[in-house]
């Protein structure tokens, strides 16, 4: 899971700012759960109130009666992760846009493992859909393929 691997860069800080201790990964259920709940928004500086809030709606608003832990926020970051691929945004890059836009750190070597495992995945069903005859999955599976090897 990618979003296992992302820390968010100002842990220590927002520490100091909460007031007690906050996880240094952005996935982990109790940084989810301080974000959502108990976070003085109003005592953040700009940057990273702006970085926080974008995260909160980008990955952790959903309707689901569990949320944050219901999944979501780990599947939406790594479909993020997919879309900036496909905008045509390498590795290097999509690491960037995560840092300025979130604040989330992710070495972009876990990116491209990321990124090739979705292949190789994406591959595993483009080959049963061929097999099953399943045109319109064959179709979508080779057109995900593609966005994500850039070709
Ligand atoms: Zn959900």
């Amino acid at each position: 899971m990618i979003a296992a691997k992302a820390r968010f860069k100002f842990a220590k800080k927002l520490q100091n700012v909460a007031g007690f201790r906050v996880p240094d990964f952005a996935f982990n259920g109790v940084f989810m759960d301080i974000l959502v709940s108990s976070l003085d928004y109003d005592s953040l500086d700009r940057t990273m109130r702006s970085q926080i809030i974008a995260f909160f709606k980008d990955f952790l608003e959903c309707e689901c009666k569990g949320s944050p832990q219901c999944g979501c926020p780990e599947r939406k970051f790594a479909l993020k992760i997919l879309e900036l691929r496909s905008l045509g945004l390498n590795h290097r890059q999509i690491g960037e846009v995560l840092l300025d836009d979130y604040g989330i750190e992710i070495y972009p070597t876990d990116i491209l493992s990321f990124l090739e495992d979705s292949v190789h995945t994406l591959e595993a069903i483009r080959d049963v859909a061929r097999i099953e005859g399943n045109e319109a999955l064959l179709q979508k599976t080779i057109d995900a393929i593609r966005e994500i090897e850039g070709k």
